[in-house]
């Protein structure tokens, strides 16, 4: 698999934000032991609508798909992680203006994408957030893309890095959102956004691989 088209990318999103709405009970259990335990409430409404959005929108781009996503979450998820995992998909639309989605586009999304929710988080790596995995994700996925690999390859790289990132979160301590005032008792947990990425890149991984 070189490249996918658009209805490719749009089966392979759909599929991701399923798995989301799939994992939303472990996504709050995992919010429970550090912080206020919704995390995936708001994650599964904000991916239920994604999925509707991406299934039923007419496509012409890549960054058409994704930002069918993004804008669904942001609209519907509500908390924090509406406006951040809306900015994860929205963030790299505007430099996916292709039909076709190849890994060199896929490392530029990822890299565009943590880009984005930094802007407009004011998080940075290290904080226990969601880009502790998307962050690698993004500079595995251009290692992979610059050493000639496929989409596949990429998407792999990716979502292996997202789960090393996520791994890495139980050693630190939140400075930001709601587990910041727990202070050490943030240590040992992982940080529940980071393993909303690992679903979401993995499903995409396989995905891509499958299409
Ligand atoms: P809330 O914190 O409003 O209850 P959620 O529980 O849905 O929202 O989401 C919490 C997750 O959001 C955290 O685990 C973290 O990964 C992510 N997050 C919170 N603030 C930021 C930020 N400024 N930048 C990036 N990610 C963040
Ligand atoms: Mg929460």
């Amino acid at each position: 698999m070189t490249e996918l088209n658009v209805e490719q990318v749009r089966g392979v999103l759909s599929a991701a934000c399923q798995a989301i709405y799939d994992a939303r009970e472990a996504l709050s259990e995992a919010d429970r032991q550090i912080g206020d335990g919704d995390h995936g409430i708001g994650m599964g409404r904000g991916f239920k609508a994604a999925r509707e959005a991406v299934d039923s929108t007419e496509l012409t781009t890549v960054g058409d798909a994704f930002k069918a996503v993004g804008s669904a979450v942001m609209r519907t998820s509500g908390g924090a992680s509406g406006a951040v995992f809306g900015t994860m998909f929205r963030g790299p639309a505007k430099v996916l203006k292709t039909e076709t989605l190849d890994g060199e586009g896929l490392a530029r999304a990822l890299e565009e994408s943590a880009a984005q929710v930094q802007l407009r988080g004011k998080a940075k790596p290290g904080d226990k957030t969601m880009l502790d995995a998307l962050v690698p994700a993004g500079i595995a996925a251009r290692e992979a893309a610059e050493s000639g690999g496929d989409v596949v390859a990429v998407a792999k790289a990716a979502a292996a890095a997202a789960h090393e990132g996520c791994e890495a979160t139980i050693n630190m301590k939140a400075t930001i959102g709601k587990a910041k005032s727990l202070g050490d008792r943030s240590l040992g947990y992982r940080d529940p956004g980071a393993i909303s990425v690992t679903i979401l890149l993995d499903t995409i991984a396989e995905g891509i691989e499958a299409a």
